[in-house]
């Protein structure tokens, strides 16, 4: 059986012409929602992130405002300038790229943003909103594989699902997410004993560790739906954290790397932004942009 192909460049794709379509929408009632993203530092990774964000925030028809801080900035400096985008109408969208600088108390930082205006949905507010099933901004990568998983198999209810990895921006909301769609889940992590026979239960497998091919095909439920968030920069270019060749083989469909959860985690920032446009202005949520 060779596994079929989530196309998480095609969906974003498809995403992002949607959003466009909401974006003009509102600009045509005077609304133009914006996005500021704030990197703190010299990171060639987090630059080539926030470049990419301010170019597709400015191709759907939003306002882009960056914001680059040099790597001693005073931590009260950042937080005056959260201040400032928190009281400033204009932006919607507050993303801080992460990692800080080590002098920085990260927590501090990404809670001093107006829960409201919390684009990547990790201020403590909207986690425990998220984890009460209440209203709240998603973290977009989760959010982008929850839109591919409904996509691909419909209703999640009564699938088992294993999440590996329990970090607070992918495995632990990835779950919250499965479970409000009433998956049975599990989260799997380094202490986890027989990691790969809890695997071959899993109908959705979330790949999300940061070891490149750590996942091997024969962890793999013949007929499983396996999502692979690992994004590790090997001698062979990007590779996912799931042992794609051999996982393609058993599996049923299968993300890949890169051109699968990748591109859905910017499409899934700006289907925020546009959610948290909609909500200071008292109009609905965007059908299908939030779960
Ligand atoms: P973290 O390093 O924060 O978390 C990794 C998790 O993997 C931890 O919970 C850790 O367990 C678990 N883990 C590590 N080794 C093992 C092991 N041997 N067996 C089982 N579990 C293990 O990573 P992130 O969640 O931030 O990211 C995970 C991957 O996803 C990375 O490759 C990252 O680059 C990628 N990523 C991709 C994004 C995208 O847009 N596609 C966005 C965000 C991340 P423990 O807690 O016990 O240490």
């Amino acid at each position: 059986m060779t596994a079929t192909l989530i196309d998480g460049k095609a969906f974003a794709a498809g995403l992002r012409q949607r959003i466009a379509a909401e974006v003009a929408a509102m600009r045509d009632r005077g609304i133009t929602p914006g996005l500021a993203v704030v990197l703190v530092g010299e990171d060639p990774a987090s630059q080539v992130y926030v470049r990419s964000k301010g170019k597709q925030t400015a191709e759907v028809g939003m306002n882009s405002y960056e914001h680059k801080l040099p790597t001693d900035t005073a931590e009260a400096d950042l937080l005056a300038l959260i201040k400032r985008l928190n009281d400033d109408p204009d932006v919607n969208g507050i993303l801080v790229q992460l990692p800080l600088p080590g002098h920085m108390n990260e927590a501090a930082v990404i809670n001093a943003i107006d829960p409201a205006k919390d684009v990547d949905g990790f201020h403590i507010l909207n986690v425990g909103l998220l984890a009460t099933g209440q209203k709240s901004m998603v973290p977009c990568t989760p959010l982008g594989c929850l839109m591919m998983l409904r996509d691909h198999l419909g209703s999640l209810s009564g699938k088992r699902a294993v999440v590996v990895g329990r970090s607070n921006i992918v495995g632990k909301p990835m779950a919250q997410l499965l479970l409000r769609d009433s998956a049975t889940v599990t989260i799997a992590h380094s202490r986890t004993q027989d990691l790969p026979a809890l695997c071959r239960e899993a109908d959705i497998l979330v790949a999300a560790v940061g070891r490149a091919h750590f996942v091997k095909g024969d962890w793999i439920k013949p007929g499983a739906t396996v999502i692979d968030v690992g994004i590790n920069r090997t001698d062979d270019g990007l590779v996912g954290d799931v042992d794609f060749a051999a996982a393609r083989e058993v599996a049923g469909a299968i993300t890949p790397v890169p051109g699968g959860v990748g591109p859905m985690t910017i499409a899934c920032l700006l289907a925020n932004t546009l959610t948290a446009t909609a909500r200071v202005n008292g109009l609905p949520d965007p059908e299908g942009l939030t779960p």
